[in-house]
């Protein structure tokens, strides 16, 4: 008789189960049933996606426009919009037919440039901590991810001579996530240029993420580095729409990467999605070509709240820098003593606050010092939610005290 197939399933789908959502189910588990919970959990947009993008894909769905986009890789005028964007904004020049593809959202784009450069036993590098989804994609796609520890004490941005420590001959490609979710740090010119030139010296493809590039904060600057000498051949650049354009649900955002990489990714993404949603494509041109007011207007809402944040923080001493990117306050509560999870158990217990533990980005210890709050809550939530936290706090502390 043949054995029965049922539980055996793929061991590449068992090797991604990924412990964030064993440790945010743990924390999530404490609000189950509660009403008022504050969510400072989620990494999704508070506004509504601006009129003129909705307007957009209503236009397009009552005038048919719901089929097969062709070429698969985007619309011509979505593409041309993203390269007239990546030159004007990354200083990336790049053909619009040949090094510009719509994907649906960054998140497809991660496991497609993995699984377009990975082979099996490659490294990978990537930092710790991290959106869970680059380890798991490296993985994946049989590599190996190999981590990097940032430092509070840098602002928790990756330092090129740790990255030059652990480059090796399998070593692959390095991730950059910049923004960088989940600790809100901003890489400098300065750090990118020297990353650049390990990439450059040791041959390496680098992986970036700038999905967050809108958002940044106190007159910061991001900057691409594809736009960096001898970049361009060996970097694929994904941007996305989810954040800025409060699009979560409508998944798109895009990629560039010079033609020859192109080539291959094109292949995968034929095999994983034929093309992107058509309506979201025609919204996603609107985002693009409309009034950029909307996504100004957003950030400077996040970047007050994060004020606000960071501030009340700070006073009932879960300490913090003022991230300078990103939507994300990566504060330290090891003053408490407790493991970031049983931490972010108390707090969605006891003062009914989401927000999620440090281990929920990293491996093993290295955020167990850390608590992620996400700005995308109104103001007066924010003050609210610090005033719960700290009645919290302030229980732990006297305990500490009349120990
Ligand atoms: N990359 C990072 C760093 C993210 O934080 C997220 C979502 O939280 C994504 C990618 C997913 O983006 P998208 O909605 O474009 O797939």
């Amino acid at each position: 008789m043949k054995a029965d197939r049922i539980g055996s399933l793929s061991k590449r789908a068992e090797a991604i189960k990924s412990p964030k959502f064993g440790v945010i189910a743990e924390v999530r588990k404490c609000i189950e049933g509660l009403t008022d919970v504050i969510n400072l959990g989620y990494g999704e947009p508070d506004f509504p996606t601006p009129a003129h993008i909705r307007e957009a894909a209503k236009k397009a769905i009552d005038e048919g426009f719901t089929h097969y986009i062709l070429p698969p890789e985007g619309l011509n005028e979505l593409r041309n919009a993203i390269a007239e964007k990546v030159s004007s904004k990354n200083g990336l020049d790049v053909d619009p037919s040949t090094e510009v593809m719509v994907t649906a959202g960054v998140q497809e784009a991660i496991n497609m440039a993995m699984l377009s450069i990975v082979e099996p036993g490659d490294e990978v590098i990537v930092a710790d901590p991290y959106y869970y989804s680059y380890p798991l994609a490296v993985i994946f796609s049989d590599g190996t991810p190999i981590y990097i520890e940032v430092r509070e004490n840098r602002d928790f941005r990756l330092d090129p001579d740790d990255i030059e420590k652990k480059v090796t001959s399998k070593t692959k490609a390095i991730v950059l996530i910049d923004p960088n979710c989940p600790t809100g740090s901003l890489l400098t010119k300065e750090d990118l240029s020297a990353i650049a030139e390990i990439a450059n010296r040791h041959g390496l493809f680098v992986v970036t993420d700038e999905i967050y590039e809108e958002l940044v904060y106190d007159g910061a600057k991001h900057h691409s580095i594809a736009s960096f000498p001898g970049m361009k051949e060996r970097t694929i650049s994904a941007f996305g729409f989810s954040k800025s354009y409060a699009m979560t649900g409508w998944r798109v955002g895009y990629v560039v990467a010079s033609q020859s990489l192109m080539k291959t990714l094109k292949e995968v993404y034929a095999q994983l999605t034929i093309c992107v949603n058509s309506i979201s494509q025609k919204a996603a041109l609107a985002a693009l070509t409309g009034s950029q007011e909307c996504v100004e207007e957003m950030r400077r809402k996040y970047e007050s709240r994060r004020n606000l944040l960071v501030a009340g923080l700070n006073r009932i001493g879960i300490t913090c820098k003022p991230p300078q990117g990103s939507f994300y306050v990566y504060a330290n509560m090891s003053r408490y003593n407790l493991s970031s999870t049983e931490f972010a158990k108390l707090l969605a217990r006891d003062a009914k606050v989401l927000g999620y533990p440090g281990t929920a980005f990293s491996r093993d210890k290295s955020g167990e010092k850390y608590i992620r709050f996400s700005l995308t809550t109104s103001e007066e939530k924010l003050k609210e939610a610090l005033e719960r936290i700290q009645s919290v706090t302030d229980q732990l502390s006297g305990a500490k005290s009349s120990t």
